[in-house]
């Protein structure tokens, strides 16, 4: 009787379901889900954005306007994660907050590292100079950093497209049906990431300097593509601040190559760049490491490619003379 009666509730709750299910499609055919995938921040978003089309629902975990580096996932969010079929993360320490939860996560949340078969730089080579530190605690923080995986590789157009390629293999294992929809839409990735790539090739080329001074240490990927000399007032995260015996060796480097310009990060704005830039008279401009997009960002249909185009349109003023 009692088994009976469950029966009876489960046929019900099958009724209901099936009825909703018919609701979404009043032609009558099967509904077609989309596949929820979640990224944890901006490029990744993006990136997912451009390979998954319409086959595919994205939902970025980091608000906009939000520097990712300390940001932390809140329970409700954890918790609507764990229904999403997927979730891309950048890996390299850019999110210390997944190695907490994914243990937790439901084996159903398959977690793709964006950056698989990416040699990661290390943070070393923090401030341009390795010898000598003082053994303060600050000291210590900054040779831990120093043994830490640099995160920011999608900073070079390049490492983009592999993280893009990375993606659309992901979405192909999750909807096979659909792979050659993401590998067509990885195909015209790849042809603007390359455009990208020669346009920072030409653009960088036959400038009087090579030498930025940065106030978020995030373009060693970017530097190494186009030999470019980076020196950065804070660390990989950027709430790590340089000690004064740091500050002046900074100050030396800006003399030492007449550094006119000082690249500041729209989502971690440092008073230390205007310090810096009133001590070697230089002028502040915008380096946008692309970890999150301001809402007005956003609403003017800003993207990775558009960033930076801007970006380097940024280094041109500052190089060029
Ligand atoms: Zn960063």
């Amino acid at each position: 009787m009692k088994k009976g009666y469950l029966l009876f509730l489960l046929l019900c709750l099958g009724v209901l379901f099936m009825t909703g299910c018919g609701e979404q499609t009043p032609t009558g055919g099967a509904a077609i889900e989309k596949k929820v995938v979640y990224t944890t921040f901006f490029p990744l978003y993006d990136f997912t954005k451009k390979i998954g089309g319409e086959k595919i629902e994205v939902v970025n975990m980091v608000p906009a306007g939000i520097e990712p580096h300390d940001w932390e996932p809140s329970p409700q969010l954890l918790g609507s994660l764990s229904e999403a079929e997927m979730l891309v993360s950048n890996g390299l320490g850019m999110e210390p907050w997944l190695d907490k939860v994914s243990g937790s996560l439901p084996a159903s949340v398959v977690v793709v590292n964006a950056s698989a078969g990416i040699e990661p730089l290390k943070g070393a080579k923090d401030h341009g100079h390795d010898q000598e530190k003082e053994k303060d605690d600050h000291a210590a923080e900054e040779e831990k950093h120093d043994e830490m995986p640099d995160p920011h590789v999608w900073l070079d157009p390049l490492l983009a497209l592999q993280q893009a390629r990375n993606i659309a293999t992901a979405l192909s294992s999750l909807d096979p049906d659909n792979a050659t929809y993401y590998f067509n839409n990885l195909a015209a990735f790849q042809a603007e990431a390359e455009a990208l790539d020669q346009a920072f090739r030409e653009g960088l080329s036959g400038l009087a300097r090579r030498e930025i001074i940065v106030t978020h240490l995030a373009f060693a990927y970017l530097s190494r593509r186009y030999e470019l000399e980076q020196v950065s007032i804070s660390g990989l995260s950027p709430h790590i601040e340089p000690s004064p015996a740091q500050m002046k060796e900074i100050v030396a480097f800006g003399r030492k190559y007449d550094v006119r310009y000082v690249f500041d990060a729209p989502l971690s704005t440092s008073r230390l760049a205007t310090v810096l830039a009133e001590e070697i008279g230089a002028q502040i401009l915008v380096l946008n490491p692309l970890e999150g997009l301001t809402e007005q960002e956003i609403s003017a249909g800003d993207d990775y490619f558009s960033v930076m185009r801007r970006n380097l349109e940024q280094l041109k003023i500052a190089l060029r003379e």
